[in-house]
């Protein structure tokens, strides 16, 4: 029997969605992060469960022949990155597996898919990065998460994000350290700076810093925001938000602006779109755009279509179809969203789209009683999928088409077997990769109601 500590030899010849390979010892599945398909390695085990276990490589003795050269010092040490050892197209096939066998195995649905859409920048994609900030041996560092934990990883260079990001933050942590302003310290309680929040966007380059702090500190974070705007001209925006809570959650429920506007604005597939600090925005703007443009392409709107967009943050999806769409009816949770929505809509012109505050199950259910019938419903739910109600009541007002959108093939998957078992069919499908280096990947499938 495996034991904790043992050391083994093991080939490794399959992937699992958590971005770990996997081989097989003695009838039990062995899961090892950041190795590769093809890899012979020598594992020493770290944990033994009844049929699985994991291990960490201890060497390398066959390397894959998609293994490269990891180009991060602290790749396998930040939680950021899974694939930074295997070729690009190693990790989109990976991906695209991930995709299809969660549609085969986890939905039992057949649906033709047609690949997956590489992104073609596989750094400095990311439009936001939260960096927490920590205090090791007096000073104060920022950087990242180890998998799994509070530890700070002391890191700027990250490759994921845009470089001004790092000369930025430079710029801050040398600034902070001259003026002793304090590092919060989660177990203790104590301290100010919790995380320094970055955001760009892409194609307008504004930059937001909004420094996060467990009370009040404008007085001294004012003259810090002056710096950063002289020297950064593309920063519009320094903000402060002060979250007292001991808590996970990165923002608290207060912004006030330091030097600037309260927002940042993007261009997205055309609109003008408003970030404050809490919208949700996808991270990787290029390819967020071309996800929409396949969901564009699955819709093929006339012109006379009304579109239901659930889960539609400051709705995105939704504004992109209003030119070729008679309505467009957005829902989402979030109030500050909704706001965003709204005025993005007029911001660009549009009158045709309305934008409802509520739980998707909630409204969608309201929405079938009061007899809407939608062309189109799109969903882009979060991880954890669409809640049993919300696809009733999609059921219920019997679109033509419904077009799933999610960042977790395997609710996705789940909720279309849903569907597929009352009466649509899956036409297509496709995986978009929008986090390079990532195990995350994106799943868009249109179904359509069967005649
Ligand atoms: N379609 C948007 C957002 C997708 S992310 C885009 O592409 O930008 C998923 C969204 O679902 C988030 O904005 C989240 O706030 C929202 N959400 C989460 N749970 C929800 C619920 N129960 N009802 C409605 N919206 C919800």
């Amino acid at each position: 029997m495996l034991k904790k500590n043992d050391e083994i030899i093991v080939s490794v010849d399959g992937m699992t969605s958590e971005g770990n390979g996997v081989g097989r010892f003695e009838g039990m599945a062995v899961f090892i992060p950041f190795s590769a398909v093809g890899d012979v390695l020598k594992v020493h085990i770290t944990k033994v469960q009844k049929t699985f276990a994991y291990g960490i490589i201890k060497e390398i003795i066959t390397p894959s022949p998609d293994r490269i050269e990891a180009d991060c010092p602290v790749f396998g040490k930040c939680g950021g990155c899974s694939f930074r050892h295997i070729s690009y197209d190693a990790e989109l096939s990976i991906k695209e597996n991930i995709v299809k066998d969660a549609f085969k195995r986890i939905g039992k649905l057949d649906v033709p898919f047609e690949g997956i859409l590489g992104c073609e920048e596989r750094n400095f994609y990311r439009n936001k990065a939260q960096y927490p900030v920590a205090e090791i041996d007096g000073k104060a560092v920022c950087g990242f998460y180890s998998k799994r934990s509070h530890r700070v990883v002391p890191f700027v260079s990250c490759k994921l994000q845009p470089s001004v990001f790092e000369e930025i933050l430079n710029f801050i942590l040398s600034y902070i350290n001259q003026n002793k302003i304090p590092a919060y310290d989660e177990s203790a309680g104590k301290g100010i700076l919790r995380h320094i929040y970055i955001r760009q966007g892409y194609h307008s380059k504004e930059v937001m810093v909004c420094f996060v702090v467990f009370k009040d500190i404008k007085a001294r974070l004012l003259p810090l925001a002056e710096m950063i705007c002289e020297k950064f001209s593309d920063v519009k925006s320094v903000v402060m938000n002060v979250n007292p809570m001991n808590t996970n959650v990165i923002l608290g429920d207060k912004t006030e602006i330091l030097l600037g506007s309260e927002e940042i604005f993007d261009l997205m597939c055309g609109n003008k779109i408003k970030l404050s600090p809490q919208s949700f925005y996808q991270i990787n703007t290029a390819q967020a755009e071309k996800l929409y443009g396949i969901v564009r392409d699955y819709a093929e709107l006339s012109g006379k279509e009304t579109v239901m967009d659930l889960y539609c943050g400051a709705g995105t999806i939704g504004l992109s179809l209003a030119k070729n769409a008679a309505q467009i009816i957005g829902v989402e949770v979030i109030p500050e969203a909704i706001e965003n929505a709204k005025e993005n809509a007029s911001e660009n012109g549009i009158s045709n789209a309305q934008f409802i505050c509520g739980d998707a199950a909630d409204i969608a259910q309201e929405l079938a009683r009061n007899g809407h019938a939608p062309d189109i419903i799109i969903v882009d739910p979060p991880r954890k999928g669409c809640e049993k109600e919300t696809l009733d009541a999609i059921l219920q007002m019997n679109p033509k088409k419904i077009i799933m959108v999610s960042c977790n093939s395997a609710t996705a998957a789940r909720d279309c077997a849903y569907l597929c078992e009352s009466g649509y069919i899956p036409i297509k499908g496709r995986a978009v990769d929008l986090f390079p280096a990532t195990e995350h990947v994106e799943t868009v499938v249109l179904m359509s109601m069967v005649k």
